[in-house]
């Protein structure tokens, strides 16, 4: 079988931060990495399920809600994918950022927390989410559109 595009690129060399994993036509593929792989510091299943659902509610919600095609979980618990209808680097990045800033600012209640709308909703906790987008957000707080691409 054909090896897939994003095993491609040399784990052994990614560091935290925001790049483009792929490109299909119209829809980029952003990878939020928050975490260098195989170091065996890796984001809780409850955080990352937490940030899901944060993350995915506010972007969705946001200003360029209408471009979101896609957010959610690497298996890895490294980080997540963002798939967005735009080409507007800079503005996905402080998207990114602001989405980032509003979770660790949120006091309601967990989105879609309850049998009906979640697989597992006891596994959601609002906490984990602030504290790993107050951690991601230190790691990107300086990103620009010259930073996207994985280094070779
Ligand atoms: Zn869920």
């Amino acid at each position: 079988m054909e090896k897939i595009k994003s095993f491609t690129v040399d784990h052994t060399k990614l560091n935290p931060g925001i790049y483009i994993s792929r490109v299909d036509g119209d829809i980029t593929t952003y990878d939020l990495r928050m975490r260098k792989p195989n170091c065996g510091d890796l984001i809780s299943n409850a955080a990352m399920h937490s940030l899901e659902h944060m993350f995915a509610t506010l972007v969705r919600n946001s200003e360029m809600g209408g471009e979101v095609i896609y957010f959610g979980p690497m298996g890895c618990q490294t980080g997540f994918y963002l798939l967005m209808r735009s080409t507007e680097h800079g503005r996905v990045i402080e998207l990114i950022k602001s989405v980032l800033k509003d979770i660790t600012a949120y006091d309601g209640e967990m989105p879609g927390c309850s049998e009906v709308e979640c697989g597992n909703y006891r596994n959601l906790d609002l906490s984990l989410a602030k504290e790993e987008a107050e951690r991601y957000l230190d790691t990107v707080k300086d990103w620009t559109d010259k930073d996207l691409e994985y280094e070779e």
